[in-house]
């Protein structure tokens, strides 16, 4: 079971900013910006490496959701940075697909 499996089951803490049927987001333990949350299915899916066509729904969904909570934040109107890391070269540490929302400071491009 993954650490984001436990926080949905809430069999350890997290600091929850967002919650529905669908998905989950709270802040990141450490945080790489003034606003860093993590907002992830419930439904368990590993990465995007493992996105089928009947993930659509939940898929559009977390975007939609994304957006709704960098409004909330407050990190809307300068901009933020949503990010999926994926598998090892895509920096991915935790196997439950996970969307970065990353905020309150400007990022550069290209990523490192
Ligand atoms: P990634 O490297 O894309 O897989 O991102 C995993 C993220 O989860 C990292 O930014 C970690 O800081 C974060 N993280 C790991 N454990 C926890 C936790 N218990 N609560 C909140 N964030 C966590």
């Amino acid at each position: 079971m993954t650490i984001f499996k436990k926080i949905i089951d809430r069999q350890i803490p997290a600091d929850i900013v967002y919650e529905d049927k669908y998905c989950l987001a709270f802040r990141d333990l450490k945080p790489q910006a003034p606003t860093h949350i993590l907002l992830i299915p419930k439904e368990e899916l590993k990465s995007m490496a493992e996105v089928e066509n009947h993930h659509a729904a939940t898929l559009g969904h977390l975007m939609v959701k994304a957006s709704e909570i960098a409004m909330n934040e407050g990190i809307a109107s300068e901009g933020y940075r949503l990010v999926v890391n994926t598998r090892a070269f895509g920096g991915q540490t935790v196997d439950h697909l996970h969307i970065h929302i990353l905020g309150g400071r400007p990022f550069s491009w290209p990523p490192g």
